[in-house]
């Protein structure tokens, strides 16, 4: 089974990430954007280069817009000067591209194919599969789980299990066990194992570095990553993965 990872918006903890991930034998795609920065610290164009000799750099935007709600022109300049940003620095072909919040339309998955990437992640989550390469599902964001750990808005305090209730349809869809559902580690950990079992064609785990700071998640991040390994799960770049799925798919 083939697990991929994703790490959003370029920020400095990244760095921290990619030592994890380089302590597990993973590799991941970093989807870095110039412009956002929610008053914490940046990746500098040197961190960019050096992490691009380990894992992959993908594209994020140039301002991290919500792409649907720009001028086509506008949605085909943010997408093809965010490709060419990161060639600039990396020396290498930008292969993915991640859409700011997810956000898509036919658009916007027109230019990331017409700018030549192979494909876009988006952050549809809890699958195991694509049915399009331009809007690539993911299977769990390194999150709180099963409950909120901020109130931003007055309704959180009455919807304090918020991320289990979202989550909860698709979990019983996927026979995920209820006794899973008490923390974010067992929660990933029965994915994993559903998806091993049911020769899924991948597993892909994602996140904020900022956020996983914020929520000290990094205890939980490592143990993820030491019980895939012993569960001889294969790390690949998200280019990577989708080479493979695209190549099993023309021979068949
Ligand atoms: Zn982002």
């Amino acid at each position: 089974m083939l697990m991929t990872t994703s790490w959003d918006d370029g920020y400095e903890l990244d760095l921290e990430i990619a030592q994890v991930l380089q302590d597990y034998n993973c590799t991941g795609t970093f989807y870095v954007c110039p412009k956002k920065n929610k008053n914490k610290s940046k990746l500098t164009v040197d961190d960019v280069f050096d992490l691009s000799k380990r894992h992959e750099i993908g594209a994020h935007s140039v301002t991290h817009p919500w792409l649907p709600d720009l001028a086509p022109v506008d949605i085909e300049r943010e997408i093809l000067q965010s490709k060419q940003w990161v060639e600039g620095i990396t020396n290498k072909e930008c292969k993915m591209f991640c859409y700011p919040y997810g956000a898509n339309n036919a658009h916007a998955r027109k230019y990331v194919e017409k700018a030549g990437f192979l494909g876009a992640r988006t952050v549809e989550s809890l699958q195991f599969s694509m049915a399009n390469q331009y809007a690539m599902p993911t299977t769990l964001q390194v999150a709180p789980f099963p409950g909120r750990k901020e109130f931003k808005q007055w309704w959180h305090k009455i919807d304090m299990f918020g991320p289990l209730r979202v989550k909860l349809p698709r979990l019983l869809e996927l026979h995920v066990p209820l006794g899973a559902m008490k923390s974010w580690l067992q929660l990933a950990g029965a994915l994993l194992i559903h998806a091993i079992e049911n020769d899924e064609p991948y597993f892909h785990l994602w996140g904020h570095s900022d956020e996983i700071e914020r929520y000290e998640m990094w205890d939980q991040l490592e143990k993820f990553l030491e019980f895939a390994n012993a569960n001889e799960v294969k790390c690949v770049t998200n280019s990577e993965l989708l080479e493979s799925l695209i190549g099993q798919n023309k021979t068949e």
